[in-house]
């Protein structure tokens, strides 16, 4: 008796094959299957026990501050996204807190990378403070892998080898045209993840030149005078120059930035 057979489609064209031979149709139903275990999984995390002890450990861990900007956290996120990396969902290292701002923009970014590949959702940072105040140390503990920063201090000391905050002033010369250069080029790039730019005070310019085309953060080191100025002599990066950019700094109008502490 011969077998039974079924109807499908090879290259196209009506065909009749055995019975129990698997079809491309088969294999996308076991995988339509598959994939619909997994989309309950994936739902069924966010609802367990597991998840919400551990959304609560880092909630302590981070201190109730979203870890991009230092405000006060919405959410718990995956640094590497669960659906991206399934086995470090519970993975301390893997979570973080943001507020919704920052997790918007995260989210915008990796939707921006996952669908246009190389080209990226780039913010920049304006990050200004006291001497002192800790403007290094909070881009360094948030800057991402692919990061431009752009700190006037350093530079000034790594071309000139002065203690910090001493200026020579033909190089200031040179950092500015080197600056001027950078915004430009920066108007009609997405190259990065995140630009910072480390300032004692605000540069006007900066909004005008960089806001038709970026997203850009205004983020102020809210340090107290006399911690910045212990913080220096403790470091022995006190001297008297400072005194002037002190003085400077209580005229400038922070109006529109976000107020850290560090
Ligand atoms: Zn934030």
């Amino acid at each position: 008796m011969a077998k039974p057979s079924k109807l499908t489609f090879i290259n196209g064209k009506p065909t009749l094959v055995p019975f129990d031979q698997v079809t491309r149709k088969d294999n996308d139903k076991a995988y339509n299957q598959a994939r619909g275990m997994q989309q309950d999984e994936y739902l069924g995390f966010y609802h367990s026990t597991e998840w919400t002890h551990m959304r609560d450990a880092i909630r302590q861990r981070d201190l109730g501050l979203c870890q991009r900007c230092g405000m006060e956290l919405n959410l718990i996120d995956h640094i590497v996204p669960s659906k991206d990396d399934w086995d470090d969902r519970l993975n301390p290292d893997n979570l973080q807190a943001l507020c919704t701002e920052c997790h918007r923009l995260k989210t915008k970014r990796e939707w921006v990378k996952h669908n246009k590949g190389a080209e990226r959702y780039m913010s920049i940072n304006i990050v200004c403070g006291l001497p002192g105040s800790g403007k290094t140390t909070y881009v360094i503990n948030r800057k991402a892998k692919h990061d431009l920063i752009y700190d006037y201090d350093a530079l000034m000391q790594s071309l000139t080898g002065l203690p910090s905050h001493e200026k020579n002033f033909d190089v200031h010369d040179y950092i500015i045209l080197f600056f001027e250069q950078m915004l430009r080029k920066l108007k009609s790039e997405q190259t990065f993840d995140n630009v910072w730019i480390i300032q004692t005070y605000p540069d006007e310019r900066l909004d005008g030149l960089l806001s038709p085309y970026h997203h850009i953060n205004h983020l102020l080191l809210d340090t107290d005078k006399q911690t910045c100025i212990d913080r220096l002599k403790q470091d022995k990066r006190f001297n008297q120059t400072l005194t002037k950019v002190f003085n400077e700094f209580e005229n400038k109008n922070f109006e529109n930035f976000k107020r850290i502490r560090e």
